[in-house]
């Protein structure tokens, strides 16, 4: 870890992972359809906030990996192909098809954007700059666990979210109880995946910079994932009773 600045801003995640965690323990952040509550502000179409907040961490993110020193090596622009390849579905693929007449609250769209600089500086920067990563990387095993772990947690968020845009195909905007793929076995394959996703990431590049994203990852949705099973028990009576909430036979 460098001296300097760079190191204060990897801790101050590690404690937004900490401080989410709690908050949202208590509260159910309302950025989705059916988590929403009025309270919260002036909304914007949950479309048009999705783009603006995530965005950000597609374009920042290669914005600061490009002042880094090691910008035209191999193994940072391979990293940088798998972030890309996250963001640029999430902010301007996602949004465009997901099916949702929801709203979103400013509030809660601005502090994804600060979280997106937060996260893109401490990420970009480490691949590019403070970090090391010659081509003996790509013969490392924590280089390929970590990468097959973030393609196989990228397919399952995908076609998770894929399921669930079909289950409004007929054009209706009300919910229902998704079945197959990820969804045999738990409420939110979605969330799942994206956490084996970024906790690839952390294999991958072996450093507090990924941890401290990963970590902020399950923070952020395990809580979430939680609500989300409650609120599939509660809202339909034949529910399936052996489903978990986030983790395969266990949670
Ligand atoms: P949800 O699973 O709550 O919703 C995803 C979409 O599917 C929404 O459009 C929602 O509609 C719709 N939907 C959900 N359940 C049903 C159902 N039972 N029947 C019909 N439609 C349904 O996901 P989130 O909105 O919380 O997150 C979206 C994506 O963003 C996920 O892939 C998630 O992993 C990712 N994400 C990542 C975060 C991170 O920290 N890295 C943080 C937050 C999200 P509606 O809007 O009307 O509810």
């Amino acid at each position: 870890m460098p001296e300097g600045a760079y190191r204060w801003f990897v801790y101050a995640e590690l404690v937004l992972a900490a401080v989410t965690f709690v908050a949202l323990c208590f509260i159910v952040a309302p950025y989705g359809g059916r988590h929403g509550r009025t309270g919260w502000g002036p909304t914007v179409p949950a479309r048009v906030g999705w783009v603006v907040m995530e965005a950000p961490a597609s374009i920042l993110f290669l914005v600061f990996y490009l002042l880094g020193e090691h910008r035209g090596e191999l193994v940072p622009l391979l990293f940088l192909l798998l972030w890309q390849a996250h963001y640029v579905q999430r902010a301007f693929i996602y949004p465009l098809l997901m099916r949702s007449g929801s709203r979103m609250p400013v509030a809660v769209m601005l502090l994804a954007i600060l979280f997106n600089l937060l996260n893109a500086w401490v990420n970009a920067r480490w691949i590019s700059e403070y970090g090391s990563y010659p081509v003996a990387w790509l013969a490392d095993p924590r280089f390929w666990i970590g990468v097959v772990l973030f393609v196989v947690g990228y397919v399952l968020n995908v076609s998770s979210d894929r399921i669930l845009r079909k289950l409004r195909g007929d054009g209706s905007s009300g919910y229902r109880i998704p079945h197959g793929g990820g969804f045999r076995l738990v409420s939110s394959p979605n969330y799942l995946g994206e956490i084996v996703e970024w906790t690839g990431w952390a294999i991958a590049t072996w450093s507090l910079a990924g941890a401290s994203f990963a970590l902020y990852t399950i923070a952020n949705l395990a809580p979430r994932a939680m609500a989300n099973h409650r609120w599939y028990r509660d809202s339909f009576p034949d529910y399936p009773a052996d489903r978990r909430a986030l983790l395969p036979y266990v949670l």
